[in-house]
């Protein structure tokens, strides 16, 4: 029997809410399945960078790469401005890690309303570009406060991690029924870094004879994906607009708080994180009314990549039994608490 070791970084507000009820649904699924987890708690957190000085202690990585998975819940306070905190330790990790494909499936689930009329149309992956782009962390900032103050933010896209990109989701959308992907730049606007994207889509795009495509400016995808929700399976984009497409993405499918994601080390040579869309939300936090299906999806999603498909498939179907008998926090217009959804998803199980 397979035991796998978990690193837990619940961090900031919600994020320690949903992941205590995260551990407690994959207890439940390993208890009666063919596996075991060892999960570890990593206080990893704002609180902590407020005392310590640090988010990441001293060879923390290090220790982080003995894990098989890491679970992370969410980073981000009132006390520590977001880009200290992002970079304090999501980031880090992401790129330390390697995580270059960051996968955000996007589905209307049984019982959830999405605010488009169309809305069961929406059976979406996500991927976004994790490593490099308008997130690279390349610029400056020079005579602050003068009136000749100047501040660059240089994107920085390299062939490697462009094909590479490409490659994973032609490879996905592969293993999709419908095998459909459609590549988003903007490549009329910004005509170096947006047109090495395409070049290399149609250089791998040869690769996968089996994959239709199509390309979109990323303008003109955001109302596909409000207009013509049909029309879309898996996309692909850069780190920025990807961010914004799957935050819209996820909204379309009914509540932040169900939308999960998988930051990918696809050749497997780091552990790979796994964690929910939303953030640390503090005007809910400490009230036990967060929702964690986007947690408990995110747990599917690491089972499936630690190779536990059977158990993953168990826990979406829990998952779709409870939205489907409306057990739904407030955000998805219901009255029930964190504890209660995370009690009828293991009493599904
Ligand atoms: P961060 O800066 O860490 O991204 P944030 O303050 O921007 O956090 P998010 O957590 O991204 O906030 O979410 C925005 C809003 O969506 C929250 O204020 C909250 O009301 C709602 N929300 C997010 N996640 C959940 C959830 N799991 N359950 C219920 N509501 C949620
Ligand atoms: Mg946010």
């Amino acid at each position: 029997m397979r035991n796998y070791k978990i690193a837990v970084i619940p961090g900031d507000g919600i994020g320690t809410e949903v992941l205590a009820a995260g551990i407690d649904v994959l207890h439940a699924l390993a208890r009666n399945g063919d596996f075991a987890i060892s999960p570890q708690q990593l206080p990893w957190s704002s609180d902590q960078y407020l005392h310590l000085g640090h988010y990441i202690p001293d060879g923390g990585l290090e220790r982080l790469k003995t894990f098989d998975a890491i679970f992370f819940g969410a980073v981000g306070s009132e006390k520590v401005p977001d880009h200290v905190s992002l970079w304090g330790l999501r980031l880090p990790i992401c790129q330390g890690f390697d995580q270059y494909a960051n996968v955000r499936p996007a589905r209307v689930l049984p019982g959830v309303t999405s605010p488009l009329t169309n809305g069961k149309d929406i059976d979406w992956v996500v991927i976004r570009e994790n490593s490099e782009g308008e997130y690279a962390g390349n610029g400056g900032r020079v005579h602050r406060g003068l009136p000749i103050e100047v501040a660059t933010e240089t994107s920085v896209f390299t062939r490697r991690g462009v094909e590479r990109i490409h490659r994973f989701s032609f490879e996905l959308a592969r293993k999709r029924p419908r095998k459909h992907l459609t590549l988003v730049t903007k490549s009329n606007a910004q005509r170096h870094g947006m047109v090495m994207w395409d070049e290399i889509f149609y250089e791998v795009a040869k690769e996968y004879p089996d994959v239709t495509t199509r390309r979109e400016l990323v303008d003109a995808m955001t109302t596909r994906m409000v207009l013509k929700p049909a029309t879309i399976d898996v996309m692909v984009a850069t780190n920025l607009h990807a961010d914004i497409l799957s935050d819209l993405a996820a909204a379309l499918s009914g509540s932040l708080g169900i939308a999960p994601t998988a930051n990918l080390n696809p050749e497997r040579e780091f552990p790979s994180m796994f964690e929910p869309i939303h953030g640390s939300a503090f005007d809910i936090a400490g009230k036990g009314i967060a929702n964690p299906i986007a947690t408990f999806w995110t747990a599917a999603m690491m089972l499936e990549h630690l190779g536990e498909a059977k158990a993953a498939a168990r826990l979406m179907k829990a998952i779709e039994t409870v939205t489907a008998a409306k057990v739904h926090t407030p955000d998805l217009g219901g009255t029930a608490t964190t504890k209660q959804v995370t009690q009828a998803v293991i009493a599904a199980l």
